[in-house]
C-alpha cells in the first residue's frame, strides 16, 4: 500500500519494521498530510531514513495540467494529473462560511446517468485513498485557501469505491492529519443500496446525500440505468434505514430538467413517497453538456416545483451554480481535455 494511504498506526508499524522508532511514524504522517511532494522536504528525519523511504514508499504528488479561476464567484477548478497520467477534477468553491472542496472518488464514472458528463467513457479505474487526501491536500496548498468543507460530488461513484472512500474519510478526519471533522463531509451516491445499508452500519456523522432526479422508476430508468438494479421504494426504503441508524437528514439532489421531471405532478408525487423521512431537497438546474440532448427547466418551472415540495412541509433550496464559465460540472473539464488530446 502507498504509505499516504495508511493510518497512523499503519505507517508507525511500516517505519518499525524498517527499524525505526515509534515517534517517526508520527513524523512522517504530520509531514504527509502537509502534502510534501518529496521525503527530501522531512527535515526531521534521518538522511539515511529519507533515503529508504524513497526506495521503499515512492512518494507521488499529482501534477495541475490545468487551472481555471471563476471571474465571477472566485471557484477555481483544477484537473489533476495522477502519477499513471490519469486526471481527475477538483473543485474549490467559496462560500460565506468557509471553503469547500469538491474532490473526484473514480477516473470516470460506471453509474451511466443520461445527463453527467463523468461517465461518458465509463469507468477507468477507482481512485486511492491518497489520491483522493492528494486533492484536497494539493488544492487547498496551491490555492492558499484553507478547506474546511469537503464534498464527494466531484467524478465517481463514491460508494462503488467504499473501502478507499472509508479510508479516505478516516485520514482526512485524523487529528495528526487535517483534521476536517465528519460533520463537514458530505457524500453523493446515485443510490447503490447494499452499501447505504452498509454506510448506515459505519454511523458516520457525514451527510449522505442521494441523486435522485426523479418522482418515480418511469423517470429515473430513463434518466438513471442505477435505478434497474435498485428502484426507487427499495432506495428509499434504505434511506429510512439510514434515517434510523443514524439520525442524520438525507439531503437529496434533484437536477432540474425540462420537460423530463420538473412538473407540478411530478414535485406533488415526490411529496407523497418521501411521506414521514426527513429531508432537504436541493434543487440544481441542470448544467447542460454537450453530448447530451436533456436541457435545464425554465426558472418558473423551478420556482414552482420548489414551492409545491416547500408547502408539503420539505425544505428545498435551489441550488446557486458557481463557476459555470469554467466548465465546473462533474466532469466537463477532463472531458474536453481528453477531446483535446485525441
Ligand atoms: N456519483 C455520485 C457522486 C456525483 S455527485 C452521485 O451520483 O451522487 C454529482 C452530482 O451532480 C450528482 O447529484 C449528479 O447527479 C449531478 N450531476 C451530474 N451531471 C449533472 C448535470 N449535467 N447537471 C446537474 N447536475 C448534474
Amino acid at each position: 500500500m502507498n504509505l499516504k494511504s495508511m493510518t497512523l498506526p499503519e505507517i508507525t508499524a511500516a517505519l518499525k519494521a524498517l527499524g525505526q522508532p515509534a515517534f517517526r511514524g508520527k513524523q512522517v504522517y504530520t509531514w504527509l498530510h502537509k502534502g510534501v511532494r518529496s521525503y527530501e522536504e522531512m527535515t526531521n528525519l534521518p538522511k539515511s531514513l529519507r533515503d529508504s523511504l524513497t526506495q521503499q514508499y515512492p512518494l507521488y504528488a499529482p501534477v495541475a495540467v490545468r487551472k481555471q479561476e471563476s471571474q465571477r464567484d472566485g471557484t477555481i477548478k483544477y484537473l489533476w494529473q495522477l502519477q499513471d497520467g490519469n486526471c481527475v477534477e477538483t473543485v474549490l468553491m467559496r462560500y460565506h462560511y468557509g471553503n469547500t472542496v469538491c474532490i473526484s472518488t473514480e477516473v470516470g464514472c460506471p453509474m451511466g446517468c443520461a445527463f453527467c458528463a463523468s461517465t461518458l467513457g465509463g469507468l477507468v479505474r477507482k481512485l486511492e485513498p491518497f489520491e483522493m487526501l492528494d486533492q484536497v491536500l494539493f488544492t487547498q496548498l496551491d490555492s492558499g485557501l484553507p478547506v474546511n468543507h469537503i464534498v464527494l460530488m466531484g467524478i465517481g461513484e463514491p460508494l462503488d469505491n467504499f473501502d478507499n472512500v472509508m479510508r479516505f474519510l478516516e485520514l482526512v478526519n485524523s487529528e495528526d492529519g487535517m483534521n476536517i471533522s465528519m460533520r463537514h463531509i458530505s457524500l453523493s451516491t446515485c443510490g447503490l443500496v447494499p452499501k447505504i445499508d452498509e454506510l448506515a452500519k459505519r454511523k458516520l456523522q457525514i451527510s449522505l446525500a442521494i441523486s435522485l432526479h426523479g418522482p418515480n422508476d418511469g423517470v429515473r430508468d430513463r434518466i438513471m440505468p442505477v435505478n434497474k438494479a435498485y428502484p426507487m421504494d427499495e432506495l428509499l426504503a434504505a434511506c429510512r434505514r439510514y434515517y434510523e441508524a443514524t439520525s442524520r437528514r438525507i439531503h437529496f439532489e434533484y437536477a432540474m430538467i425540462d420537460g423530463v421531471n420538473d412538473t407540478p405532478e411530478a414535485a406533488r408525487e415526490l411529496l407523497r413517497r418521501m411521506k414521514g423521512l426527513p429531508a432537504h431537497f436541493n434543487l440544481i438546474p441542470l448544467n447542460h453538456v454537450e453530448e447530451s440532448p436533456l436541457k435545464p427547466s425554465s426558472k418558473a418551472a423551478v420556482a414552482t416545483f420548489q414551492k409545491i415540495l416547500e408547502d408539503g412541509g420539505i425544505t428545498a433550496t435551489v441550488r446557486r451554480t458557481l463557476g459555470g464559465d469554467i466548465d465546473a460540472s462533474c466532469g466537463q473539464l477532463r472531458r474536453k481535455h481528453q477531446k483535446n488530446q485525441a
